[in-house]
């Protein structure tokens, strides 16, 4: 459905984005990750056709955006950055509007009607877009980008500001809106790219360092997963008996946690899963287990060591040229 191809742009020497290229299918949705400044808004930009790229090409549903703008750019429905509300209209004026501007061909009250509805405005319909709170506005905003119902939603950190609980109400929204349309939102906000996608690109630096389903991503970087444990015993024979353990890569051991009692940290490969041998092994050695807990990578952890990862490469870079 959307197809972006050696995406690059440039502002004088600095390189916002730098050759990205990926695709996103019918019905998926794709969360685009990354630090301020890494890159998100101006690639979104130039997906919408709002900005023109140095080089590199993007193609709706079939239709390159700056070669057919026109029939592109009816395909998408984007809510930037900054929402383009004219904050003296009332709700229903505005939406009005925009439907015009936007050449909607489909029955205009009914139509404004269903979308009000859909990002529950409906109450608001007849009061000035600058009396309403920041939440409210940004569902206005929503709302102008559904105009016209089209297939691609793209969303440019649509739940900055907003509070808890506008933020979880945005949340369903996209979450709703995937059923039906194409949808790419970007955010900073690691959790919520987890709560919300399928699918989840991580962009830092201007350059895709990621590019995983949300299921996969916290672990598919690291290679292992860890176990927590707190166990009574002596602590040679803990940790001979757990590295036994065939999947086992590493075992250490932590803080102690009372007179014979000590906490363990254990690394292990993916796939498996030793919390019973490690029950076993610490049953047959009179070891008592007074705790467990998987302490995979969350998404978070991965989310910082990869851009701190690349960061580091990037400042070696620069040290090696200089
Ligand atoms: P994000 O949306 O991920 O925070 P942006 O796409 O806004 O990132 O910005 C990426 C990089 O491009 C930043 O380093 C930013 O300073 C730079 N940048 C963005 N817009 C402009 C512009 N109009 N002129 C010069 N530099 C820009
Ligand atoms: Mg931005």
């Amino acid at each position: 459905m959307v197809e972006v191809t050696h995406l690059t742009k440039c502002y004088g020497d600095i390189k916002a984005v730098d050759d990205i290229s990926f695709t996103v299918e019918s019905g998926e949705i794709l969360g685009f990750l990354g630090p301020n400044g890494a890159g998100k808004s101006t690639t979104m930009n130039m997906i919408t056709g709002y900005l023109s790229s140095t080089s590199g090409t993007v193609t709706i549903d079939g239709h390159e955006i700056l070669e057919e703008p026109k029939l592109a750019k009816s395909k998408i429905g984007y809510l930037p950055e900054i929402p383009p509300l004219y904050i003296d209209m009332t709700v229903r004026k505005y939406l009005e509007f925009m439907f015009d501007l936007k050449k909607v061909r489909l029955p205009k009250d009914e139509h404004i009607k269903e979308v009000m509805k859909l990002v529950r405005i409906e109450q608001q319909s007849e009061r000035v877009i600058k009396h309403l709170s920041k939440g409210y506005r940004q569902r206005v905003g929503f709302a102008q980008a559904l105009l016209g119902n089209p297939p691609v939603i793209i969303l440019d950190e649509p739940t900055v500001g907003l509070d808890p609980n506008q933020i979880i109400e945005i949340r369903n929204l996209i979450k709703s809106l995937g059923k039906k349309h194409t949808v790419i939102f970007s955010s900073h906000v690691l959790s919520e790219v987890s709560a919300t996608c399928d699918r989840v690109i991580v962009i830092s630096n201007g350059k895709i360092i990621a590019d995983a389903k949300t299921s996969e991503l916290s672990v598919v970087s690291s290679g292992k997963q860890k176990l927590s444990l707190i166990v009574e015993g002596t602590p040679s024979t803990v940790t001979d008996a757990i590295s036994k353990i065939p999947a086992v890569i590493k075992v250490s051991k932590g803080q102690d946690m009372g007179e014979n009692s000590a906490k363990y940290m254990v690394e292990y490969q993916t796939d498996t899963d030793i919390r019973r041998e490690v029950f076993y092994a610490m049953a047959r050695n009179n070891c008592a287990i007074l705790e467990m807990q998987s302490g995979n990578e969350t998404l978070e952890d991965a989310f910082l060591r990869i851009t701190n990862a690349d960061q580091t490469k990037n400042k070696k870079k620069v040290r090696g040229v200089n």
